[in-house]
């Protein structure tokens, strides 16, 4: 294979969607894996989509997946700048090259012109194309005199460049994860390589990028299949060699009925972005829900491409090993919100207790908890299985920071008995006997106790939780009771008793 160069380039026009993302990846395992580079290039030819933050969202995100750019703005390179607007005076010559050639022409058409075609072709049921149908009727180069349109170039008329769309020709071409392609330019617009404000557009300048970092593979979203004749076309007017390309099928909403957009995040309540988004319309992310970004990743890295295996949990370096482009699937794959939690779910599972007592002790920091980190990890033991997220290991735990303050109404009116009081009295008196609190120790004593005097176990454990917990959740009522001590124990059984009755 020649020597492996490809490049994400996104637009910096809002936060990266995960779909972006999931190009990213692709794009990275792939170089990894062929001990190629990684490029990130700014694509922001178009002013009016610029969005300030955007840029560095982007980096940011990258980082925070492990993805390592080669080349790119901040680590520069032979091939650079990166970004296309300081690429600004490359573009023009490419653009002349074309109209020298004849493949390209200025049009001078206005806006309200095109409005106006758009308009009456609208009302007669028909959609106004700019091609070799029209062109000769249209304000540009091509109708023109040779004197009139220099004229017009010369008194600094507006004007863009177009590409001269052939008029009746099959396109041949290929695309890795699609086939072979035929298109036929009859379909096709001349469409706009250079704009009156003096900035390329997303065509010419991604073509000449490509050609110009020497880009082997055009890995990206399918979206731009459609643009992909116009491409092929404009590598053959310059003579270029042409990259391998691979389009990669779409992220769908989770009922599989289109492509996966902000409003179902929003409306089922899970993030379509990496990073939490702070400008504008703020967006949830995934990093601030609390996802990890290995698991975060390998998630994403299974939607669209399969190992091949049974295989679910890889590691990057795995996923680099075991990725390629043949196994990308075709269709389109639905995003799952529940597996995304799955997956973290299994990272959670695989992060040693003192890791994650760590994790969970910021966050108890943060809401004044100051929680000696030995007393953390055993706590984490007793939760983890049940979480899939640090935070929701708070929703597990917050009863062992603080005695309850109300009791689940429901327990009470089902578990509370005449005799349940003077149960749990008599139950103080048995703990108050007890020094050592651990669960080995306190749990044969109360079942030996309720053996002999011949009580109900579940009755007097389901009161006892109660008045712990304030509900009838939670791990082992023992384990409970060792980690908030003795004293605390006796303490909320006696308030209980007070709160709830005699
Ligand atoms: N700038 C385009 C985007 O925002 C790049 C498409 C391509 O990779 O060619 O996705």
């Amino acid at each position: 294979m020649t020597r492996v160069r490809v490049r994400f380039a996104p637009s910096p026009t809002g936060p990266l969607h995960i779909g972006g993302v999931r190009t990213a990846l692709y794009n990275y395992f792939f170089a990894k894996k062929n001990n190629g580079t990684f490029i990130l290039r700014i694509e922001d030819t178009d002013k009016a989509r610029f969005v300030e933050g955007a840029e560095e969202y982007i980096m940011e995100s990258l980082k925070w997946c492990g993805i390592i750019v080669d080349e790119g703005i901040n680590e520069g390179g032979n091939y650079g700048p990166y970004r296309q607007s300081d690429r600004k005076a490359i573009y023009r010559q490419y653009a002349d090259m074309l109209i020298d050639k004849g493949d390209a022409y200025f049009a001078f058409d206005t806006p309200e012109q095109l409005e106006t075609l758009r308009s009456e072709s609208g009302k007669a049921g028909n959609t106004f194309i700019y091609n070799a149908a029209v062109r000769e009727k249209l304000n540009n180069s091509v109708s023109l005199q040779e004197t009139e349109w220099k004229e017009k170039l010369d008194k600094g008329e507006p004007y863009v460049i177009r590409y001269k769309m052939p008029h009746n020709d099959d396109i041949h071409f290929d695309d890795i994860i699609r086939g072979h392609i035929v298109v036929n330019t009859g379909t096709l617009d001349d469409k706009v390589l250079f704009k009156s404000d003096g900035m390329p557009t997303y065509h010419l300048a991604n073509i000449v990028d490509d050609h110009l970092m020497e880009i082997s593979h055009v890995i990206r979203g399918e979206e731009w299949l459609p643009s992909l004749p116009l491409h092929i076309m404009l590598y053959r007017s310059f003579s270029w060699d042409l990259p391998l390309f691979a389009h990669l099928p779409l992220l769908l909403k989770p009922d599989g009925k289109g492509k996966l957009s902000k409003r179902d995040g929003d409306k089922m309540g899970f993030p379509v972005f990496p990073l939490f988004w702070p400008y504008g319309e703020t967006a949830k992310g995934y990093r601030e829900e609390g996802y990890y970004p290995d698991a975060f990743i390998n998630m994403l890295a299974l939607l669209g491409w399969n190992p091949g295996t049974e295989q679910e949990i890889f590691s990057m370096d795995e996923l680099i090993e075991a990725f390629s482009i043949e196994r990308v699937g075709k269709s389109g794959s639905r995003f799952d919100p529940e597996k995304a939690k799955w997956f973290n779910h299994q990272y959670l599972q695989y992060r040693y207790n003192n890791q994650l007592a760590l994790e969970f002790r910021e966050f108890l920091r943060a809401r004044g908890h100051h929680v000696d980190i030995i007393r953390l990890e055993t706590l984490i033991g007793l939760v983890k299985e049940r979480v899939s997220f640090v935070k929701e290991i708070w929703e597990q735990t917050d009863f062992f920071f603080k005695a309850p303050e109300t009791y689940d109404q429901e327990v009470i009116k089902k578990r509370w008995k005449e005799n349940s009081a003077a149960l749990l009295r008599e139950l103080i008196s048995i703990l108050e006997k007890i020094d050592d609190f651990s669960a080995a120790k306190t749990e044969p004593v109360i079942k030996t106790w309720i053996e002999e005097k011949g009580y109900n176990t579940g009755e007097i454990m389901n009161v006892f939780r109660l008045v712990v917990v304030g509900a009838s959740r939670g791990p082992h009522i023992f384990d409970i009771i060792c980690w908030i001590g003795k004293e605390e124990t006796i303490k909320r059984i006696g308030k209980g008793v007070s709160v709830i009755g005699k």
